[in-house]
């Protein structure tokens, strides 16, 4: 199979064209990241201090490297009085659980963990599945992070505000952020696969879809946002700052590792499907369905920015593809996690792969 030269992207991915040296579309298309002044971060940090409530500054925490990195940051180069913030999105990864707790208790910081009163998040994930099921991966990998992204936001932002804390410190870094990537190859994948059918079923379970979200943004409205609106909650108080803590500190993913496995006794989430950690065990699914559709994993594009930025090896990264690829030529564990952990059944598990099977043969 082709790939890019400097980065692992495959010829297979939708979109995707090479230059005359074998340089990809994606990677000639990368913009270094821009830094902010540290200097503004310690500004923050003074400024929140200065107000002297009962806490500084929310940690958005999700068990990851990076945002036990922050939260260790925020506590002690920062000096911050800090309240650790989870969403329990159902579908956590027990280890990430475990750095969580472990991080928290080795800071002396609070740790608070939200979950829907009524398991909301799996139901969204279900009809969703279940409307999208005609088209298989696509739909598959489209319905799995609708629910969190919503969800990790919007008890952020509540809790801010319910405690009046004036600064929050999120762990998400540019260098990973590749979702116009991904956009695009869905754009051209979505030409070469017109509408796929709809079943009253699925029309049913898209009705149900949208009463689950509605339900989702009632639970967990976030004040100046209106209920009736799908997108993402935004913070509309002027009283709280919101900042990325990697916008204006390098992201260096070893050093960063090493910091909080030394003095967190943060440990990689173990591997659930395959071999790649991750604190949520629907990455895996998400990761499996871009295989299927891509050639490549959904890290994949995460990897062109590390891997311009110099921040990952080319071989480092293709080797993680080739395992990950090795491990998802069999299904099984996949339709585990969506039978076990998801809730769907056999037949409906089926009815997703079947679909795929048939969008293969008819490209
Ligand atoms: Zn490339």
């Amino acid at each position: 199979m082709k790939r890019c030269v400097r980065c692992v992207l495959p010829e297979t991915v939708p979109g995707i064209a090479f230059d005359d040296n074998g340089v990809c579309s994606f990677c000639a298309d990368y913009r270094a990241e821009t830094r902010l002044d540290p200097a503004e971060l310690d500004a923050l940090a003074a400024q929140a201090k200065s107000k002297g409530r009962e806490y500084d500054c929310i940690v958005p925490l999700s068990g990851g490297r990076d945002s036990s990195f922050v939260l260790h940051a925020a506590k002690t180069r920062l000096n911050l009085n800090v309240l650790a913030v989870n969403y329990d999105h159902e579908f956590r990864n027990p280890d990430a659980v475990a750095n969580m707790e472990r991080a928290c208790r080795a800071l002396g910081v609070e740790f608070v963990s939200v979950r829907s009163r009524r398991d909301i998040a799996g139901k969204i994930l279900r009809c969703r599945i279940r409307a999208a099921e005609s088209r298989g991966m696509h739909g598959l990998s489209g319905a799995m992070c609708i629910a969190c992204s919503y969800g990790y936001r919007s008890v952020v932002y509540r809790l801010a505000e319910k405690r009046s804390v004036p600064l929050i410190l999120w762990g998400s870094s540019q260098a990973e952020a590749s979702e116009h990537m991904t956009r695009k190859a869905f754009k051209a994948f979505s030409r070469r696969h017109p509408n796929a059918y709809r079943t009253a079923r699925m029309k049913i379970y898209k009705r149900l879809a949208s009463l689950a979200l509605f339900l989702q943004r009632v639970e967990f409205h976030v004040p100046g946002n209106s209920m009736f609106r799908k997108e993402r909650p935004a913070l509309r108080n002027a009283d709280i700052v919101e900042a990325h803590y990697y916008d204006y500190m390098p992201w260096d993913p070893r050093e960063i590792e090493s910091v909080i496995t030394r003095e967190l006794g943060w440990r990689r989430p173990s591997g659930h499907v395959s071999s790649w950690r991750t604190d949520c065990i629907l990455h895996p699914i998400v990761n499996f369905a871009y295989f299927k559709l891509f050639g490549c994993s959904r890290n994949g594009f995460a990897f062109v920015n590390m891997i311009n930025s110099g921040k990952m090896s080319r071989d480092e990264a293709l080797a993680q593809e080739e395992e990950m690829g090795r491990a998802f030529e069999d299904d099984r564990a996949v339709r585990a996690v969506l039978e076990k952990d998801v809730g769907l059944s056999a037949r409906e598990v089926d009815r997703v792969f079947a679909a795929h099977e048939r969008q293969e043969k008819d490209a």
